[in-house]
């Protein structure tokens, strides 16, 4: 079998390397450029998340860029976004994977033999099985379902940065929020003068790109230093002390996707149920969906595999974008998230056992 994976971010390569374990040949198609200068800021990669990566024997090659080199305290690992990506892409290729930069799925019929996808670049790929790892704004979605709903405007502006030189009190890799009335600031410090942070700001209506755009480092400095004015003074050293871009940034989340397959394409990660950032479990999803999705795959026909990860996965991602969505109402209204917590944490995917 042959499967052309849409996207090279988290759920594309995941996909990629867990299709290799069980000798489907792979080529993951990514829209952006190899040298890629944009990609975003970090995540936290959850307990779970972390099983997922061990059954696809990556959780300590992963470990080994995470910040301060280790899980915090409360078993996440926070990972440049750049670095999660580069890692697992690495990985899928040293499995054999071919990754293709530059293309960008634009349109995908099936045939009598597969599927053919077709790329902005004019060119054009068959395989048996199409993956969608395409995001959150994904083509691979809208192909399979033209009618499919997309992202949901969540009021909150994200913003974050990676500072130096700078202390935060905290145990190494361990997550910190601080509160204040008019906004929401979370970190985690190296405990050697590294602090990523980010920043969620209550924002009525979507910035749209333009307005994106006019939002400068300055002036966003200026309106954080005034939103964590009455926060401990560590906030505002470590805003001043960050040493990137700020990467403003709508919040989305996407739920009750109702077609997940069609044919020989599928969908997965944020293309399949986007959870909004505060859940800390986007990541974790992508590459939990990646491998039950090549164990179905091992054990049955291709499009009833399809039909059995769907299956195995609708009721606990829908659950979690659930969870997302109160957990960043709950910043809004000054409200307490969700506990208990174990159902999404503890989860584990048993790769010797039959789907
Ligand atoms: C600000 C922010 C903070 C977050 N924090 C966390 C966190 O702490 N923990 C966590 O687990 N998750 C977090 N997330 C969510 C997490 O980033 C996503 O859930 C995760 O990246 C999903 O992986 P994915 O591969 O499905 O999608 P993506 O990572 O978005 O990758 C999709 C890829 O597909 C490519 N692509 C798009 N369209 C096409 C096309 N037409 N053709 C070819 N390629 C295409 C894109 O270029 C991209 O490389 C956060 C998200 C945001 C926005």
């Amino acid at each position: 079998m042959h499967a052309l994976v849409i996207g090279g971010g988290v759920a594309g390569p995941a996909t990629a390397v867990a299709l290799r374990s069980i000798g489907v040949d792979v080529t993951v198609c990514e829209a952006r450029p190899a040298e890629d200068k944009d990609a975003g800021l970090w995540v936290m990669v959850a307990p779970n998340g972390l099983a997922a990566l061990d059954v696809l024997g990556l959780e300590e090659t992963v470990l080994r860029e995470s910040l301060a080199g280790a899980v915090g305290p409360s078993g996440f690992a926070p990972m440049r976004r750049a670095g999660l990506y580069r890692l697992l892409r690495e990985a899928a290729a040293a499995r054999g994977a071919r990754i293709e930069h530059d293309r960008k799925l634009i349109a995908a019929e099936t045939t009598a033999d597969g599927v053919v996808a077709r790329f902005a670049d004019g060119s054009a790929l068959a395989g048996d099985l199409l993956v969608g790892c395409d995001g959150i704004h994904s083509r691979t979605r809208s192909i399979i379902d033209p009618a499919a709903p997309t992202a949901r405007y969540v009021p909150l502006l994200n913003l974050g940065g990676f500072a130096s030189g700078v202390e935060a009190p905290g145990e190494a890799a361990q997550l910190q929020f601080v509160r204040s009335p008019k906004g929401f600031f979370g970190y985690a410090g190296s405990g050697a003068g590294e602090v990523w942070w980010f920043a969620n700001l209550p924002w009525g209506a979507e910035p749209s790109r333009a307005e994106l755009a006019a939002m400068d480092r300055a002036w966003l400095t200026e309106r954080l230093l005034d939103t964590f004015a009455e926060a401990p003074g560590y906030v505002a050293d470590v805003i001043r002390a960050t040493y990137t871009d700020l990467y403003a940034l709508p919040t989305h989340d996407l739920g009750g996707v109702p077609t997940w397959s069609r044919d020989d394409m599928v969908i997965l990660g944020d293309a399949a149920h986007a959870t909004t950032p505060t859940s800390g479990q986007g990541s974790s999803m992508a590459i939990e969906d990646a491998v039950v999705l090549a164990k179905c795959l091992r054990d049955l026909p291709r499009r009833q595999a399809l039909a059995r990860y769907e299956e195995l996965r609708r009721e606990r991602v829908e659950g979690i974008v659930a969870l997302g969505a109160r957990a960043s109402a709950a910043k809004l209204n000054d409200a307490a998230p969700d506990g208990g917590l174990d159902w999404v944490l503890d989860y584990r995917i048993d790769w010797a056992a039959r789907v």
